[in-house]
């Protein structure tokens, strides 16, 4: 198939939910991918935060294909030991004591908001309260988490339930949580937000609020998990303990997993027959997150992640187009002083690198494990771009 073939068939079969750039990519090799027609590109998006390993990994191709040839899925009525030990690996990492397994990170944050509800339900506290700028996810309660009036518009009216409080007003805080409120949900970078990293002295005293109110602190680590920032989770950078922590994209590596990880004090709170996933924990899946947690959580591979970040954030930083870089580990969001992101998106596709947005900025998510190779390589098309085009 050619190119073109391959963008008709999309315009005539595919619903028209994203905007697409012009790559068909159908090989990789860590960060680095080749498209239908042979063309090579370095990889800054590693699938919106997804490929940890990136493309190919020796380590997760053979977990995965191995445990794809003994069994492939298994239904939750019966034990699956890579399901089994992936639970006790995350716990671990995470300092959690159990874990549910979905397929999504929106899933994974539906199960933190019925977990949330279930615990206030005896005391009447049902709502949640989330930060303004958000993302939590696309379905009808995920969208109603998520703090920004764009992605709502249509498709009213949502779940019940959901106050956005200002990111920083600790007083704002302090009179929403006022006895109907069971849980706090934030990112501790805001993702689709614009790359917008938490001021830590207000997740500080959000969580002392929190937990003074019986209000559960749940942190949506979507994006932020599995070392993207340069700890496994987020949050060990800031000195809280979550009761609730949701976990996607990057955990297993490029297959579909989500997990909902809850503290001791919500141990078993959902029964039996209270959720469910048919195909969450599948042994597929969960052979490639063992072999993403058990890298990743290597103090030296998160040390490595951080030093990368600030190595590219300095060499960003002296670009004269960049006006500021913000951001965390290997999640970072470039403002430019002028020019549109997504046009530099699109060439910096046509120079051979992959790159993301988030609002206005240019948003880079590398795979965790990108060479100082690929760096060089990819931000020199980026430099190369921002003085042709801006
Ligand atoms: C991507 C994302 C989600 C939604 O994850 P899906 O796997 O697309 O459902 C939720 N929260 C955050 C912070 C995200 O970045």
């Amino acid at each position: 198939m050619t190119f073109q073939q391959i963008k008709e068939q999309e315009q005539r079969y595919i619903i028209h939910t994203y905007g697409r750039v012009d790559a068909a990519l159908v090989k990789g090799k860590n960060a680095t991918a080749w498209d239908i027609e042979g063309r090579e590109y370095i990889d800054f998006t590693s699938g919106i935060g997804v490929n940890s390993l990136g493309y190919s990994d020796p380590g997760w191709t053979a977990a995965v294909s191995k445990q794809a040839g003994e069994i492939q899925h298994l239904c939750n009525y019966y034990y699956s030991p890579q399901n089994t030990a992936l639970a006790e690996e995350l716990c671990k990492a995470a300092g959690m004591a159990q874990a549910f397994f979905c397929n999504s990170g929106a899933e994974a944050n539906e199960c933190a908001i019925k977990t949330a509800r279930k615990y206030g339900e005896k005391r009447g506290a049902y709502k949640i309260v989330t930060l303004e700028n958000s993302f939590h996810g696309r379905t009808l309660t995920t969208l109603a988490a998520t703090g920004q009036e764009g992605f709502h518009k249509d498709f009213l009216p949502l779940t019940d339930g959901f106050l956005y409080a200002q990111s920083g007003d600790i007083k704002a805080l302090d009179t929403m949580l006022d006895g109907t409120v069971c849980a706090v949900m934030i990112e501790t970078v805001q993702g689709e937000g614009g790359v917008v990293p938490i001021d830590p002295d207000y997740l500080g005293s959000l969580s002392r609020l929190c937990a003074e109110r019986d209000v559960l602190l749940i942190i949506d680590e979507v994006q932020t998990g599995v070392g993207r920032t340069g700890h496994f989770y987020s949050f060990q950078g800031y000195g809280v303990q979550p009761d609730v922590v949701t976990s996607a994209k990057g955990l297993a590596g490029g297959l579909p997993i989500g997990v909902c990880l809850v503290g001791e004090k919500l141990r078993d709170i959902l029964k039996p027959g209270q959720q469910g996933s048919t195909f969450g924990g599948n042994p597929v899946v969960c052979a490639g997150a063992r072999e993403v947690v058990r890298r990743v959580s290597e103090p030296a591979f998160l040390q490595s992640v951080r030093e990368k970040g600030r190595a590219m954030t300095e060499r960003l930083e002296s670009l004269p187009q960049v006006e500021f870089v913000r951001g965390k580990g290997l999640m970072l969001g470039i403002k430019l002083k002028s020019g549109d992101a997504h046009d530099v998106l699109v060439k910096c596709a046509q120079r051979g690198l992959l790159v993301l947005t988030a609002k206005e900025l240019v948003r880079f998510l590398p795979p965790l494990t990108i060479t100082t190779e690929e760096i060089d390589k990819g931000l020199m098309i980026f430099a190369q771009v921002l003085q042709e085009g801006n």
